[in-house]
Formats: structure tokens, C-alpha cells, sequence
């Protein structure tokens, strides 16, 4: 199985897997290989889990199983692809109506009823945007990089150096895996 599972970020920050319609949250993790269980594992006692292989920043599918329940309905899947919206709205430069597009070509018709519109969807992308801008710092040492943006996704420091050099202040990004190529 290569399939690569599309993953949605929850409000609280959560990141579940999302595999043809059921949503799984992450169990433990060995090295590259993640365990997940159903979201309604406890709540509807389901046996549905899934084992997956992180690899270039995706998670393919190694193994599922069954759930006991149907896929989520109609408004949760709203959910997911809404979620799916505000983080693309976060992590990257598309314009709005390029994000909304992304997300709702391939969306089944009876859905996109149930979904906000498109200009409501807009505003939320911009509000999100606006509301995560930090203000523009004047100099360097003023520069605060939040933690996420200090590691790599493999969770290797990444600013590696912040700190003042003379009479000047210096951010250097780089891992050390990278400097030993
Ligand atoms: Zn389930």
C-alpha cells in the first residue's frame, strides 16, 4: 500500500489521520512508523487502527483496519475540510480563493452544500492570517523565532545560533546533518 493519508491539524492542535473518512488519532510512534486508532475507539469501542510510514513529510499507509461504524458524517467531513482550509490559510501563501478551490475541487457535490460559503470560508483564511501576523520586528535581536520554527520536522535544531556577535546579532539557520554534507 502507498497511499499517502492526508492529515488535519484539530483545533486543540491535534494532528489526526483522516482515511477515507474515518479519523484516526496518533497511538505512539516507533522511528518512522506511527500507530493510530480510531477517534471513536474509546467512545464506540471501534478496532479500527492504521499503521502508517512517515516519509518526506507524508504518511503512508502500511496497514488499516476495519471500523465498526460508518465514516464520519457529512458535517464532521465538513469539519476536516475546513480544517484542512485553516491550515493551508496558515502554512502557506496561496491566495484564498486558491485555497478554497484546492480543497473543494475534489469535494463530493452534496457536501460543499453543507459547507460554509465561499466568502465566509475567505473571510476566515484572512482573519486567520491576520490574527497570526506578528508584528514586523526593526532589528535582529528583536527577532523572537517561535519554537516550532526553531526545529525541522524531524525535530532537528534548526537555529542553531541566536545571539550577539560584535556589535551585531546573528541567526543562523541551518541542522547539523546539513553542515556535515
Ligand atoms: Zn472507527
Amino acid at each position: 500500500m502507498n497511499e499517502i493519508c492526508k492529515t488535519v491539524t484539530s483545533q486543540k492542535g491535534k494532528v489526526k489521520l483522516n482515511i477515507h473518512g474515518f479519523l484516526l488519532v496518533k497511538e505512539s510512534s516507533v522511528e518512522n512508523t506511527y500507530y493510530w486508532s480510531c477517534e471513536k475507539k474509546r467512545s464506540e469501542n471501534c478496532p479500527g487502527h492504521a499503521v502508517t510510514i512517515f516519509s518526506n513529510g507524508s504518511h503512508f499507509l502500511k496497514k488499516t483496519a476495519k471500523h465498526e461504524h460508518s465514516p464520519q458524517a457529512s458535517s464532521s467531513e465538513v469539519a476536516v475540510i475546513v480544517e484542512c482550509i485553516k491550515q493551508q490559510a496558515r502554512e502557506t501563501h496561496d491566495s484564498p480563493a486558491q485555497i478554497i478551490q484546492n480543497n473543494i475541487a475534489s469535494v463530493d457535490k452534496n457536501l460543499v452544500s453543507n459547507m460554509p460559503s465561499k466568502d465566509a470560508l475567505c473571510m476566515r483564511i484572512k482573519h486567520i492570517r491576520s490574527s497570526e501576523m506578528l508584528p514586523q520586528p526593526q532589528t535582529l535581536d528583536k527577532v523572537d523565532v517561535p519554537l516550532p520554527f526553531q526545529y525541522t520536522l524531524k525535530e532537528e535544531l534548526f537555529l542553531i545560533r541566536d545571539s550577539q556577535v560584535g556589535l551585531g546579532w546573528v541567526l543562523i539557520f541551518t541542522t547539523k546533518t546539513n553542515v556535515q554534507h
